[in-house]
């Protein structure tokens, strides 16, 4: 059973990522919680340097816990390339330099790709919720697709505009937020989190 956070509590976006922010403060946003994020609170961004979703997202949520005193919720993903070894990965927003240009991010992919059959590709989304006291709970959502090239619609963030969510014809960049909000990586570790502090059913409102 995970921690809960009650209806009305001040929660700590611990990213300084403003697609991640308002996707984030969208999905609590039924739940009545006053949200501020990192960049807000000026905290300092911590170094993420786990092999993995999970033990980033812990880093994250437990520098912005300790630092503002809140419960925080940290969000770690990144877009996986099946032919690729899983690439870009946990190095996702590192593949976009420090001006977070992810043009050249999608078009390295692509390159990397060249003619690979193989198109599969996920985002994974690792969500750590931490308390000042050091607990933490952690919860994986995952979407699966493939690439397509070339990229397709101005909506979303990052990788977006390659990704084909699995038996849609809209890439995550073309569709409308609520479309996205439906299927994607960060809804489905929302579901994880709910569904162990309320039960199987997760807590009303989730969508
Ligand atoms: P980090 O979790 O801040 O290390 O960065 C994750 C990176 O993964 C983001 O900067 C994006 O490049 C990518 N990413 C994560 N979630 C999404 C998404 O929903 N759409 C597109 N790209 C994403």
């Amino acid at each position: 059973m995970a921690r809960i956070l009650a209806t009305g509590s001040r929660l700590v976006l611990a990213t300084h990522n403003p697609g991640k922010v308002r996707e984030l403060a969208e999905l609590l946003q039924p739940h009545a919680i006053t949200v501020f994020s990192a960049t807000e609170l000026g905290l300092p961004e911590p170094v993420e340097n786990s092999p993995d979703f999970a033990g980033n997202a812990r880093i994250k949520a437990l520098a912005a816990t300790r630092g503002s005193g809140l419960p925080a919720l940290a969000d770690d993903s990144g877009f996986c390339v099946a032919a690729l070894g899983g690439a870009p990965g946990v190095l996702s927003a590192r593949w976009a330099g420090p001006g977070r240009n992810f043009a050249p991010a999608m078009a390295r992919v692509h390159a990397e790709l060249g003619d690979a059959a193989d198109r599969r590709a996920w985002f994974v989304c690792a969500l750590c919720l931490g308390w000042p006291d050091g607990h933490t709970d952690t919860f994986i959502g995952r979407v699966d697709g493939d690439v397509t090239w070339p990229p397709r619609g101005d909506r979303g963030f990052g990788y977006d505009p390659i990704f084909l969510p699995r038996g849609s014809v809209l890439t995550f960049g073309e569709m409308a937020p609520q479309e996205k909000r439906a299927i994607s990586h960060r809804t489905r570790a929302f579901e994880q989190w709910f569904a162990a502090c309320f039960g199987a059913g997760g807590a009303p409102g989730l969508h």
